[in-house]
């Protein structure tokens, strides 16, 4: 059986960068605690686990000699700061995309500018970003929360890195309504998650079956299905590779494989070394 990878797939830029980050510190000897769940994928936080890594929900949770992480999500400022007052180390590994946004918004508070930041206010990255100018800032997850807005003064309107294009373009445009002064849109979307659709999408179209890699509750590898299943009604969802069932490949000569952003590597491979172990007729 053939196995094709998806042109895109996988961990996205920020993550692995977070996840080097966090086994740099392990090799430097740290006690190392992640602020938040490093990453949604239950293998990956098991591996990190095996090498001494733990989770905690609470700056107060950390101690003297312990090394915090905050996650690529980022945090608020306030977070950082009682971080740093009460670890030994910070590593920050914020996404720079997301550090980018964080900077717009504390730039525009202090220029006692009004912020719209189109995404989910449960969000932790949008918490974080919205610490950036506590004062100035709205968080709304589209354009039907527009009118709940009170009139802006010299608005700028940012996103939610994993938010859909329409969304954040329709949201921006209602925003006008708001304001007689000039509206600042900065499209601050990050490509990981539409490069890896459009990939998918694009090679679902040459395969017989296809598996995507990710976390049962991972929204974005649940998307990656949806869009699989567009042209290749075989696609699955699989967190290991013990999932994979010979029977449903009966008949299947080729299969495409992808991976949500939360998906490590080493778990991938072992996917496709298994598919192509199955014998088929
Ligand atoms: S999805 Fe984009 S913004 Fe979010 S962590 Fe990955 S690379 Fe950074």
């Amino acid at each position: 059986m053939r196995v094709l990878l998806a042109d895109e797939y996988g961990f996205c830029f920020g993550v692995e960068r977070a996840v080097d980050m966090v086994e740099e510190a392990v090799g430097e000897g740290d006690t190392v605690r992640t602020l938040g769940p490093l990453i949604h994928n239950e293998q990956e936080m098991e591996r990190l686990g095996h090498q001494g890594v733990t989770t905690i929900t609470e700056p107060i949770q950390i101690g003297r000699g312990e090394t915090a992480v905050i996650r690529a999500h980022g945090v608020t400022p306030q977070v950082q700061k009682e971080l740093e007052d009460r670890a030994s180390k910070v590593v920050d590994a914020t996404c720079p995309f997301v550090t980018r946004v964080q900077k717009l918004a504390a730039r525009a508070a202090e220029a006692d500018r009004h912020v719209i930041i189109v995404g989910s206010p449960d969000h932790p990255e949008m918490i974080g970003v919205k610490g950036y100018a506590p004062e100035h800032a709205f968080i709304i997850k589209d354009e039907s929360e527009v009118a709940s807005l009170p009139r802006l003064r010299n608005p700028l309107v940012v996103s939610q890195t994993t938010i859909k294009a329409k969304t954040f373009f329709d949201t921006a445009e209602a925003i006008k309504t708001k304001t007689d002064d000039e509206v600042q849109v900065v499209n601050t979307i990050c490509s990981a998650t539409r490069d890896r659709q459009e990939a998918a999408m694009a090679l679902s179209n040459m395969v017989d079956a296809f598996y995507v890699i990710g976390g049962r509750h991972s929204s974005n590898s649940i998307k990656l299905v949806g869009v699989c299943k567009e042209n290749c009604e075989k696609s699955f969802l699989i967190e290991t590779e013990e999932e994979i069932d010979p029977e449903d490949l009966k008949g299947v000569e080729t299969v495409g494989v992808t991976a949500g952003a939360s998906t490590p590597e080493w778990l991938i491979k072992k996917v496709v070394a298994r598919l192509e172990s199955i014998e088929n007729n």
